[in-house]
């Protein structure tokens, strides 16, 4: 019986190969011959681990039920929520809305529309720089706190077939809640749905801090279950994995027993190793069925349809209820706020009202992050309203985010063990730091996905991860493919 002394980054090192290879695995006490296939053909039948590293997990709000927040005095409904083209004003200064009303909307493909999370008079329409950088649109409305619901609200019929499962999916404004915010209903409708057969919920929560999806599956099950039925019903699925780090036992027995009860056996929970990043989406992939994922390529290229669990869960509420995607969920912590906690906001709520709530500062923030604080995205004030893909408001002191100063590589060679696709960050930043796009190009830039992993590891503090990402800047500036 041989071994192979294959790891997954080793993996993805041979798929750079010019020809195919055998070599002999083991898998219990049968030697099976598995067959690897270069990038345009990918099947890996191991079941190894990509490279990952163990972050300090942070989960302080896991045992904190969900509260809702009050209704806030006002709230900005930003009208670029999802990735592609941003949704129009439907509504103008003056006007009244309702709960789930419409307000926004646009004719482009890539798209979602976006709806009041209030009732309420609209007062303004606004620009305002937004967490990305760029500027956004923002409906304000005064909200009139008696939260009347919108005649628009209503349970749909149930769907013929995909295309009213699809459009039903887009009206409820459904984005991809884990960060991404990809039009949900876009997804739910790929080219090649013959060759899909899996649905992957990711329940992974990798970030530190984050527990808004731990939440979710303990809270939200049988909408999550019912969203997962719907999903595997409409798109002709087979067989569902939801996918979630060992460090969450709680909620993998939890969902394991409303699958048994309902009795229900083509989904199955998917125990992963609680550490960073397995819920990048190209990682998970690689654990669940072996297969490299390369940038660029959608996971119904690799045969399943792939969601974040409050994503899922959302698509079992609004058939379950009517009501679009108006509120979140989302964790609030951070030394340097007073009641970490789990809330759930009306989107648009302003992020220092969400604070406030949770008992405000206990001392002046010196970072805000929307999201978490591996891939999250540092904000310039606390006056930005929540979006449909915030998961957390995490707020640290000046203690916390101090940034630590770098000093020169020592050559540990960590960062490149660390990298789940075995890219070469040293490398990398040599070529930055030089601008040498064919060089960039070369050691694979593209295929980083930025999650931090490099940067957290190196011992010498190099912002490895960002020098990629303007690494990648420079490739397409240069007109490299
Ligand atoms: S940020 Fe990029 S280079 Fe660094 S570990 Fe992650 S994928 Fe690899
Ligand atoms: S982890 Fe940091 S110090 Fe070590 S080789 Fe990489 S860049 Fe250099």
């Amino acid at each position: 019986m041989i071994y192979s002394n294959m790891y997954g980054y080793d993996y993805l090192k041979a798929e750079k190969l010019t020809y195919g290879l055998f070599f002999l695995s083991a898998v219990g006490h049968n030697a099976i011959i598995q067959l690897c296939y270069r990038k345009d053909g990918l099947i890996n039948m191991g079941k190894k681990h990509l490279s990952s590293v163990h972050v300090s997990h942070h989960k302080n709000t896991a045992a904190c039920a969900s509260e809702v927040m009050p209704i806030p005095d006002i709230v900005k409904i930003s009208m670029s929520q999802h990735i592609g083209a941003p949704c129009k004003p439907l509504v103008a200064k003056g006007d009244y809305v309702k709960v789930g009303q419409k307000i926004g909307d646009t004719d482009a493909f890539v798209s979602a529309p976006i709806h009041s999370s209030v009732s309420g008079t609209v007062t303004g329409i606004e620009q305002a720089r937004s967490a990305a950088g760029g500027y956004d649109t923002l409906v304000v409305i005064e909200p009139d706190k008696k939260q009347e619901i919108s005649e628009e609200v209503q349970i749909p019929e149930e769907p013929k077939d995909l295309a009213e499962f699809v459009a039903d999916v887009r009206k409820a404004g459904i984005v991809g809640l884990g960060g991404a915010a990809f039009p949900t209903s876009i997804k739910f409708n790929p080219k090649n749905l013959d060759d899909v057969h899996y649905l992957v919920v990711n329940a992974a929560e990798c970030e530190p801090y984050i527990t808004s999806d731990h939440r979710t599956m303990l809270e939200d099950t049988e909408d999550l279950i019912r969203g997962c039925q719907l999903i595997m019903k409409y798109d002709g699925l087979d067989h569902g994995y939801i996918a979630i780090e060992d460090n969450k036992p709680d909620a993998i027995e939890h969902i394991n027993k409303a699958l048994k009860e309902h009795g229900i056996d083509n989904i199955e929970t998917f125990s992963l190793q609680a550490n960073y990043p397995k819920g990048a989406e190209r990682v998970l992939v690689y654990e669940i069925f072996g297969k490299v994922m390369n940038a660029g390529v959608l996971p119904a290229d690799m045969g399943c349809i792939l969601d974040n669990v409050n994503t899922v869960t959302k698509v079992g509420h609004y058939f379950r209820t009517g009501v679009p995607l108006i509120a979140k969920k989302l964790t609030v912590d951070g030394d340097a706020v007073k009641e970490p906690k789990n809330v759930i906001v009306p989107i648009g709520t302003l992020v220092h009202d969400v604070i406030d709530y949770c008992g405000g500062y206990k001392e002046e923030p010196r970072k805000i992050l929307m999201g978490g604080p591996m891939m999250g995205r540092a904000i310039p004030t606390d006056e930005m309203p929540i979006v449909k893909n915030n998961n957390a408001i995490l707020a640290f002191s000046k203690e916390k985010a101090q940034v630590k100063m770098e000093t020169a590589c020592i050559n540990c060679g960590r960062c490149h063990q660390a990298c789940p696709f075995d890219l070469i960050p040293t490398a990398l930043a040599d070529a930055y730091e030089r601008h040498d796009a064919q060089a960039l190009f070369d050691l694979d830039v593209n295929q980083c996905m930025n999650c931090g992993s490099c940067s957290y590891i190196c011992p010498a503090h190099r912002p490895l991860a960002f020098m990629n990402t303007l690494g990648k800047s420079i490739v397409k500036e240069a007109g490299i493919k």
